[in-house]
């Protein structure tokens, strides 16, 4: 069966690649090199370099293969550039993602499943948030997403395909087995800054805000090993397959971490102590991300195995290591 995946070059679509690979499945990788790296994409994989609103080439590529299903992964993701550039994430995340279903769904395509994000819930006074709660993102990036969702929802009920959405929690650690991992010349993720650290490329880390009504001050995150997310991604394959229904899925453990939890922890697991400093609130921060993972459970029969911080630092840190020495980067 072929998959159509779109930003198989970056950190979460490689992840899947591997695993859509593993599970048995054909792969066409889409994706324009923008800020995914073309090493971190299978071997096996069919690569086409190509910008997701070029509906030239993905005509041509419908002409010579049938796809079952898109992944859709192509995307930037950095919250604080779509403050400054917000034109930058409407453009590509949301119309030329659009663009992309359009031509997908002319092609006689019946499934997409979408990568959005938690940040579509922008700072929800709950403990645990079901997809249900109420979409209030505080920056472009998410509000990009939201617009996005909304797109595919409406098209779903004109055309004849099914839809699943993902909400990502904080994605982080690396493939066990080290062939993909997070690779950003630019890092403002907790867990990447602090494998950094860990490896000694960066002296400190610096803890943004520790005046959050939360029971040590620091904000709260709930954070997914980037190999149970690609696992997620095959069970909503098989689900879409053969269920054919339509589902927006949060996808996290439920369980969730403050900053200086996680940096206590890694402490414990590496060599190298972290300096660790405190510094003010990052603009856009929700206070705490925890996912309600009821219906994920409910919907896919999913397993994770790396449901474990130690783990996510760990794999973390083995591919800071791995980079640095082999130098990409
Ligand atoms: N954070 C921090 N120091 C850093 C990077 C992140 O204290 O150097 C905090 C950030 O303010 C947030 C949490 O760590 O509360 C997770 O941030 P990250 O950027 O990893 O993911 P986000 O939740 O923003 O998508």
């Amino acid at each position: 069966m072929n998959i159509l995946v779109t930003g198989g070059a970056g950190y979460i679509g490689s992840h899947v690649c591997l695993s859509l690979l593993d599970a048995g499945y054909n792969i066409t990788v889409i994706d324009d090199l923008s800020s995914g790296q073309k090493k971190l994409i299978p071997d096996k994989v069919e690569f086409i370099q190509a910008n997701i609103n070029d509906t030239n080439k993905l005509n041509k590529l419908f002409q010579k293969k049938s796809f079952n299903t898109l992944m859709h992964f192509a995307g930037f993701v950095q919250v604080e550039e779509s403050v400054k550039f917000p034109e930058k994430y409407f453009n590509n995340n949301t119309k030329n993602a659009t663009i992309l279903f359009e031509t997908c769904i002319n092609n006689g395509l019946k499934n997409i499943i979408f990568s959005s994000t938690a940040a579509v819930y922008g700072n929800p006074n709950k403990e645990l948030i079901h997809e249900g709660a109420t979409l209030n993102p505080l920056n472009p990036y998410g509000e990009s997403k939201v617009q996005t969702e909304n797109k595919l929802i409406k098209m779903q009920k004109n055309n004849n395909f099914n839809y699943i959405i993902l909400r990502y929690f904080n994605v982080a650690g690396a493939d066990p087995k080290l062939r993909s991992g997070l690779i950003s010349k630019k890092p403002t993720h907790l867990i990447k800054i602090a494998s950094q650290a860990a490896i000694g490329k960066l002296n400190s880390v610096t803890i943004f805000g520790n005046d959050y009504n939360t029971h040590d001050g620091t904000a709260i995150r709930d954070y997914i090993h980037v190999s149970d997310l690609a696992d997620i991604h095959v069970k909503s394959l098989e689900y879409i397959l053969e269920k054919k229904q339509s589902k927006i899925l949060n996808c996290g453990y439920g369980k969730g971490y403050s900053v200086k939890e996680v940096l206590d922890t890694l402490n414990r697991v590496c060599n190298n102590k972290i300096y660790i400093k405190y510094g003010n609130r990052r603009s856009g921060d929700a206070v705490s991300l925890v996912s309600n993972t009821n219906q994920l459970m409910k919907t896919i029969s999913w397993t994770p195995k790396y449901n474990d911080l130690e783990t996510i630092l760990k794999t973390s840190i083995k591919w800071e290591n791995k980079i640095q020495n082999e130098k990409i980067l």
